[in-house]
């Protein structure tokens, strides 16, 4: 693993760290003064940073170290290492290559609304489950879940993180049509982007039983209008919205 260092603050090269990400970086810390970015090979990088090679140990090490728990209220997202001791229901969620460790605020939005919105016993659909997590939560709140991804690598890491919560989701590979099937369903969670919820409202309709309630993020504050419009025009009606940062998850019921 190779580190590249850049003198500064990570407050003051905000601006920098995403370029960084798209140029392959696979993490970022704060050390004394300097920003270490840590990339597997050295490229030609303009940014008048110095690289130097690393032991992966370090790298994994540094990695896990500042992987700090997630609050969601009343969760609390946690690495299997993490020790926790406060009243928060955990999830325990290790973090690999699928999305939802609760360290982004889409995801601790719909942890957040699930809380609020399911009834124990109900039949939950958590649509692109990445790290299973929000079936996961769904379950621990007393639902009935299934997750679907249509990507089918991270179906096993959805399945190991249920057994880690000693709960048993259903996982399919697929999605809305794998899921239709199974249902019609009490609640709807989908964390996704803007764009594809406005072109599945119709099916979220149809997908929910009367009385349902979808709850969908993945949504940035300015793409809002679009899902807010097709959920009208499917015949959805607004309960709440929340957001954090430039983030937002829209509740609506049919
Ligand atoms: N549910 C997790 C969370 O909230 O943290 C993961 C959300 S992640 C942003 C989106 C997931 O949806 C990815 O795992 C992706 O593979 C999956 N996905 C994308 N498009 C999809 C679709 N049309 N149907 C089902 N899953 C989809």
């Amino acid at each position: 693993m190779w580190v590249y260092r850049l003198k500064g603050t990570a407050e003051a090269l905000e601006a920098l760290l995403p370029e960084l990400f798209e140029r392959g970086a696979r993490g970022v810390w704060e050390r004394e003064g300097e920003v270490w970015a840590y990339f597997p090979a050295p490229l030609d990088l303009p940014f008048g940073g110095v690289w130097e090679e690393v032991p992966e140990e370090d790298w994994l090490e540094a990695w896990r170290r500042d992987l700090r728990p997630a609050l969601a209220p009343p969760f609390v997202v946690l690495a299997p290492w993490h020790a926790w001791e406060g009243p928060e229901i955990p999830l325990v969620i290790e973090p690999g290559m699928a999305f939802g460790t609760g360290h982004h605020e889409t995801t601790r939005l719909a942890l957040r609304a699930l809380a609020r919105h399911l009834r124990p016993g109900e039949k939950v659909l958590d649509l692109g489950t990445g790290s299973g997590i929000l079936a996961i939560a769904a379950e621990k709140l007393g639902g009935k879940a299934l997750g679907v991804d249509i990507d089918p690598t991270v179906l096993p890491q959805a399945e190991a993180n249920a057994q880690r919560n000693g709960v048993r989701p259903r996982f399919l590979e697929g999605s809305l049509e794998a899921a239709l099937p199974q249902g019609p369903f009490d609640l709807l969670v989908a964390n996704l982007y803007a764009e594809l919820h406005a072109e599945l409202a119709p099916r979220y309709a149809e997908a929910l039983a009367p009385g349902g309630r979808a709850l969908l993020t993945g949504i940035l504050k300015e793409r809002a209008p679009g899902v807010r419009e097709a959920l009208a025009g499917a015949g959805f009606r607004p309960l709440e919205e929340e957001a954090e940062g430039e983030w937002v998850l829209l509740a609506y019921g049919r």
